[in-house]
């Protein structure tokens, strides 16, 4: 598969390196309404409470890190100073005792992920604090998944301790690259003996789950370098990787501006690099999830994909077992009932919108039946390398979905003479090569994406980062 990506000419990768989601949402979020807040979260919600039964998946958004990377694209507040948390833990309470009022008591969780930011800048007690309140609040099934992302340089033996004692069973962990000349110019110097103790003590406190993030096409990154951390990636055996290519907004991050006094790969360099990930991560026994993700065959992914039940949402892919997502956090988005919702994105505002009683969602969007159509096709892309319009049809209750699709069936032709893949009257199968260009063949079904570039946006700014 490495070689085939390889084979791509320059000419072709330069062509296609444009602006374009990453499709962890669609329809995707600069397409979702400002016109948005409370009693719209709160009818979601409630919606949701009409089955009791169903489980609940939770993510909570914890936003504070102590330094910046500069190649960060999260929603972040650089903070010295701990006791900020217990402030925003007062706001987080309250967000979720608002949610369980409409969503029911008790409900069932089965997958929880704590994100960020850096969760464990949060202390061993305001750790405890938040599990504490988060399970009254919700039944935390004892079988099911509890993840955090943690920072190897800010992460502590006793923090360890206290997540395995609280039942966390998988963790989380960026690397980027080990190139020291990398991390100086992204500002995240992180040894690897750092990382290395970090994945002993969460093994040797049992935690099942261990997953590691690397980025491709960072400034100063070289082949060499990055074959490099690969291998020692590999040493670790962790049981899920992802390696995501860097996404450069400085319209949207401006700290990333600094990166730019740095050599940055270009489109055919990146490519080259990601090619190198797919070589070593295969030889090394891990099967490729998807557009970016990699898992050992014991991974419960690999199970997923599988049984066509590998899911995506803005974490990335995940395996879901859960309809609703419900999202706690300044930033944090949900997914409940047919409706996205996100939080405001400033600390102030959203403590500020709980202190008065109200849920702090400030953007959203009710998905309309054909955006669940367009949504499932782009899912199925993404997950399953394929789109089936019999298969879809059987999923959607939609029917004569050729004729629906027509345009968009057109559209693709162009990538199947490319062999990115094969297009059949009903039919279409990404090929190896073609999985570097899952996003651009996501786009032609991207309903939004169409009508944007009928009508570029008046103030200039692209939207997404780019494709390759
Ligand atoms: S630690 Fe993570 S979230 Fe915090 S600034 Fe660095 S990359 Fe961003």
């Amino acid at each position: 598969m490495a070689d085939g990506i390889l084979t791509v000419g320059e000419d072709v990768l330069a062509r296609l390196a444009v602006a374009g989601p990453r499709y962890t949402s669609y329809p995707t979020a600069p397409d979702w309404s400002d016109d948005f807040g409370h009693d719209d979260a709160r009818a979601a919600y409630e919606r949701a409470a009409h089955d009791p039964e169903l489980p609940l998946s939770l993510y909570v958004h914890l936003p504070f890190c102590t330094r910046l990377c500069l190649y960060c694209g999260c929603t972040v507040e650089i903070n010295g100073r701990q006791d900020r948390a217990d402030r925003y833990l007062d706001a987080v309470e309250r967000e979720v005792a608002l949610a369980t009022e409409a969503l029911g008591e008790r409900r069932r969780v089965v997958q929880m992920h704590w994100g960020g930011g850096t969760p464990t800048f949060l202390s061993v007690k305001q750790l405890r604090r938040l599990h504490g309140f988060l399970s009254d609040a919700f039944e935390l099934d004892p079988t099911g998944e509890q993840s955090i992302e943690v920072d190897p340089h800010v992460t502590s033996a006793e923090q360890v301790a206290a997540l395995c004692d609280l039942g966390i069973t998988r963790v989380s962990m960026g690397v980027q690259d080990f190139d020291p000349a990398v991390q100086k110019a992204v500002r995240r110097e992180q040894t690897e003996d750092e990382t290395f103790a970090l994945v002993e003590n969460c093994r040797k406190g049992g935690v099942t789950g261990i997953n590691v993030d690397l980025m491709y096409g960072l400034p100063e990154q070289t082949e060499a370098g990055f074959g490099r951390t690969l291998e020692r990636i590999v040493a670790l055996r962790p049981d899920r990787l992802a390696a995501f290519g860097y996404a450069h907004v400085p319209w949207m991050k401006p700290a990333q501006k600094a990166l730019e006094k740095y050599r940055m790969p270009s489109a055919s360099e990146r490519t080259r690099l990601f090619a190198l990930a797919l070589a070593k991560l295969g030889a090394a026994g891990y099967a490729v999830v998807g557009l970016d993700h990699f898992a050992l065959e014991t991974d419960p992914m690999i199970a997923a994909l599988r049984s066509g039940t590998l899911h995506r949402n803005f974490m990335g892919y995940a395996t879901r077992p859960a309809p609703d997502m419900v999202g706690f956090g300044m930033s944090a988005i949900g997914d409940v009932a047919g409706t996205f919702i996100q939080n405001a994105r400033d600390t102030k505002t959203y403590e500020a919108v709980l202190a008065e009683g109200r849920l702090p969602a400030t953007r959203g969007l009710d998905r309309s039946p054909e955006d669940e159509l367009r949504r499932a096709t782009i899912l199925s892309l993404m997950c399953r390398m394929r789109v089936d319009l019999d298969e879809l049809e059987a999923e959607t209750g939609h029917s004569d979905l050729a004729t629906h699709f027509a345009t968009e069936w057109k559209d693709l032709e162009p990538y199947a003479e490319q062999g990115f893949c094969e297009l059949g009257p009903r039919r279409l199968d990404v090929t190896h090569t073609g999985r570097l260009f899952l996003r651009h063949m996501a786009m032609v079904f991207d309903a939004y994406l169409r009508a944007r570039r009928a009508q570029p946006p008046t103030d200039g700014a692209p939207r997404f980062s780019k494709t390759l």
